[in-house]
């Protein structure tokens, strides 16, 4: 296994810095690096770049826009884009559906989806999840009835990220109610203005919607938008969840993270000195920057194994990069919280029309609200409990 990079690698990692930096506006890298709720329009004009150079959807076949990249080159890609505070190109569209289409979509399917899903003319969510059908997803209850050459699809999703945007849904929805329960689940896409789909926002800890449920009452949808063979959607549901491999750990966002936190500590003072002299706070720092340190050897090697392999299934390891990164993600949270210190308790929330000074420097505004929504990350893509149990069955062998 070799941890180092070749030198057609390290130029190439240049080349991602140097577009990352200097092609998307700085006002959207602020956005990011401030921790911001960004804008739609401002995503949309992110990936929009992107694509047009060929840097929204490089993980895909060659035919519809990929890259044909190593495992090297999509990690440094990533790792750039995150240290850069580039948001992501939306995942939904690039490391979930799309993916699936061009995988197990019809000629006409790709066409009219992977252009635009690539582009973000289409606006993607995820209809997975619902009431009790969570970690236990093949537990979903939404029926799909083939009625002539539509499905008519009932039932409720929950938690729908950014359903309030979206032009079109993919969801799960069980087409054979009497074959055990994994059989019987189709893989349908769903017209967001079709009569009968409903949406409701679910407020957040932080005070944001970013959530919602989304009701299905009787929707018509053409047989068409049935994706591969019918009562074989738990198969592309697993590959669509296998499909997000190293970028997981996010290693790049924390580092990112962690340089403005001691940027900023540098400014904040704690008696007579700069709070990063602190000597316990510089612990705290220290403690999460070995661990990260860790984590991105271990994603290396990860990477690396890939390299020498090239097996094309996702590797369980990949629960190990979710587990760890999600808590240091949640870590740099904390520590931020502890540069804002006593000005995380003001209710500070612009947004809500109060034109009053800030309580505090600037950035104590979003501290908070990012404390409480990043507790998400352990939750979704799969619960760090059921990553554990991953980990305990497919590497400890339990
Ligand atoms: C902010 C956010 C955005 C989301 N966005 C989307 C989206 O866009 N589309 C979508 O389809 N879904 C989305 N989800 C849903 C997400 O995938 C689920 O929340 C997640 O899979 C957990 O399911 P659940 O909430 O039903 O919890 P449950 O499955 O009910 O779990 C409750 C608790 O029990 C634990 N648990 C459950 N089973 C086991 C087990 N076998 N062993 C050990 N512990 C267990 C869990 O870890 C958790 O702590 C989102 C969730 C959040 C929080």
């Amino acid at each position: 296994m070799d941890l180092n990079f070749t030198p057609e690698e390290r130029a190439f990692r240049e080349r991602m810095r140097e577009f990352f930096t200097t092609e998307i506006p700085q006002r959207i890298r602020d956005e990011v690096q401030r921790g911001e709720h960004v804008a739609r329009d401002d995503l949309v004009e992110a990936q929009r770049i992107l694509n047009a150079h060929g840097l929204a959807t490089p993980h895909w076949p060659k035919a519809w826009g990929g890259q044909d990249w190593s495992p090297v080159q999509l990690y440094i890609y990533q790792d750039e884009m995150q240290q850069a505070c580039v948001p992501p190109p939306l995942g939904f569209n690039t490391n979930m559906v799309g993916p699936v289409i061009a995988q197990f979509g019809s000629e006409a399917q790709k066409k009219q989806f992977l252009p635009a899903t690539a582009n973000l003319d289409i606006w993607w969510c995820q209809g997975f999840s619902e009431p009790g059908a969570g970690s236990d997803l093949a537990s979903l209850r939404t029926t799909a009835v083939r009625d002539g050459d539509h499905y008519v699809i009932n039932g409720q999703k929950t938690w729908t990220t950014l359903a309030q945007y979206a032009d079109w849904i993919f969801c799960l929805a069980r087409t054979d109610r009497e074959a055990k329960k994994q059989m019987g689940i189709s893989f349908i896409l769903i017209d967001m203005k079709t009569p009968g789909v409903s949406i409701r926002p679910i407020q957040t800890i932080d005070g944001g919607v970013e959530v919602n449920e989304v009701w299905f009452d009787e929707v018509r949808v053409p047989v068409e938008n049935l994706v591969g063979e019918e009562n074989k959607g738990w198969d592309y549901a697993k590959f669509l969840l296998g499909n997000e491999r190293t970028g997981i750990a996010r290693v790049g966002v924390s580092k990112a993270r962690i340089r403005r936190i001691k940027q900023l500590a540098a400014l904040e003072r704690v008696g007579d000195r700069p709070m990063i002299d602190e000597p316990h706070f510089r612990e705290k720092v220290a403690a999460v920057e070995v661990e990260l340190k860790a984590l991105e050897i271990t994603q290396l090697r990860v990477v690396a194994d890939e390299r020498s392999h090239q097996h094309g299934k996702p590797n369980p390891a990949s629960s190990i990069l979710k587990l760890k990164g999600s808590e240091l993600q949640q870590a740099t949270t904390e520590l931020l919280m502890d540069v804002v210190g006593p000005y995380i308790l003001p209710y500070d929330d612009h947004e809500d029309g109060r034109n009053e000074p800030r309580v505090g420097p600037d950035f104590a505004a979003e501290a908070a609200p990012t404390y409480f929504n990043w507790r998400k990350i352990s939750i979704y893509g799969g619960s760090n409990e059921i990553q554990r149990n991953i980990v305990a069955k497919a590497i400890l062998g339990f």
